[in-house]
């Protein structure tokens, strides 16, 4: 079928208005390499690189068309044949993919992190000069990371007998960026009667290194990750990040090469949870017990479902539910909540100028609602909407849900 119904809900296409910016352009270019009528040419790298792997356009196809895995496989093939380039392999598989490796770059960035200037409170600025990557705000690295903050387990509070045995995972955002978040879910799931474990040699879930095509250094991670939750003997492993949480339990559909891989990574599928399901699918905690803290009284909120929780994993009623109930907080929907913030992992590294402009529809969402506080569950979105909060100076802070919870 060549209907375009993708292109009324393509991001990219929206602002571009370009065939190949959208799935049916990606999908002939592809068709087309197959049958040995087109190269791998450094344009076709640039037309399937431009695609936030948002699915809006596969949640919408009347064909059902898995643009995801048409790009990533696309993607895929290309660092097979052309390699990955030295940034990507560098970034990919000696900091990213080496947990300790990842730590030691974060605190040397840390360490310089002054030297950039300071938009407001801990949020800094690249400053002017890197005109290449714009001038984004960005949070602070924080002070003490997670993985330095965490105690291996921790039991749950006022001497319950534990419901569930969970597995944490942190993430990267949440490590380096929002170690206090972190620690706000674990105090939330030991409160209500979960044991929790966080192991020590867990490592990035591998998104932004198996979208982009190293599909080899993502099945490396996905391999240690499994190992590390292996022997711990949980009922269920926990993220707040919707990014990592769709990651690890899209293993099994993205990277495995033979059998005994689909079959492993199958099961650790079966684990995994967003925070936002969990805490109202498994732990059944009701709406209604959810206490707001005092600070956010009187507040308007409005919540932005993030691509990898809302098409995903088809979460959206639980993290709204949540909202909805927390007593002295009113809830307004925003128009398009659906909609992407325009952050797409490293898209918005090589493509920041069309970020903003597609994060601008979002902020016109924000905006529409009158709200004082935009909120999400996924730590990437979080620093692309504060981003673009600041930059088109807009009042709204951006909150995950759980910072809202006592
Ligand atoms: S990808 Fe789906 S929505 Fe887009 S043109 Fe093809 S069939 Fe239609
Ligand atoms: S995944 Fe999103 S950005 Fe990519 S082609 Fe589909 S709608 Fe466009």
């Amino acid at each position: 079928m060549k209907c375009g119904f993708c292109s009324f809900f393509c991001p990219v296409y929206q602002e571009e208005k370009m065939e190949t910016s959208v799935a049916r352009g990606k999908n002939y270019l592809v068709k087309q390499v197959l049958a040995g009528k087109q190269e791998w040419t450094h344009e076709m790298a640039d037309i399937v690189g431009k695609c936030l792997l948002c699915k809006r356009c596969a949640a919408n196809c009347p064909a059902k068309t898995q643009i995801d895995r048409v790009v990533v496989a696309a993607r895929a093939q290309m660092v097979k044949e052309k390699g990955l380039g030295a940034i990507k392999n560098f970034a990919f598989r000696k900091v990213m993919a080496d947990r300790k490796a990842f730590g030691k770059y974060a605190r040397l960035l840390q360490k310089f992190q002054w030297m950039m200037p300071t938009t407001e409170g801990k949020i800094k600025h690249l400053p002017d000069f890197v005109k290449g990557l714009g001038k984004r705000n960005f949070p602070a690295l924080a002070k003490t990371f997670l993985r330095d903050q965490v105690k291996p387990v921790y039991k749950p509070q006022n001497g319950q007998e534990p419901k569930f045995r969970v597995g944490f995972f942190t993430g990267c955002a949440m490590d380096f960026v929002y170690p206090e978040l972190g620690l706000k879910i674990i105090d939330f799931l030991t409160k209500n009667g979960c044991e929790v474990i966080v192991p020590e040699d867990q490592n990035c879930c591998g998104a932004a290194i198996y979208f982009s095509g190293d599909l080899e250094t993502g099945r490396m991670l996905a391999d240690l990750n499994i190992k590390a939750y292996k022997d711990l003997n949980v009922d269920y492993i926990v993220t707040g990040c919707a990014t990592c949480s769709s990651t690890l339990k899209d293993y099994a559909k993205y990277l495995p090469d033979n059998e005994d891989q689909q079959a492993r990574y199958s099961e650790f599928e079966k684990k995994i949870k967003d925070s936002t399901e969990f805490i109202i699918d498994i732990l059944k905690v009701k709406p209604e017990d959810f206490k707001l803290k005092k600070e956010f009284e009187g507040k308007t909120a409005t919540w932005h479902d993030p691509c990898h929780l809302v098409r995903y994993q088809n979460i959206k009623d639980q993290p709204r539910a949540i909202l909805k109930g927390l007593k002295g907080l009113k809830y307004v929907e925003m128009p398009n909540a659906d909609m992407c913030c325009g952050m797409g992992g490293s898209f918005s590294v090589y493509h920041y100028d069309l970020t903003k402009k597609i994060a601008l529809k979002k902020m016109d969402g924000i905006k529409a609602t009158g709200a004082d506080i935009v909120v999400t569950a996924c730590p990437g979105c979080m620093i692309n909407l504060l981003d673009n909060v600041l930059l088109n100076k807009m009042p709204q802070k951006v909150h995950h849900f759980l910072e809202l919870v006592e």
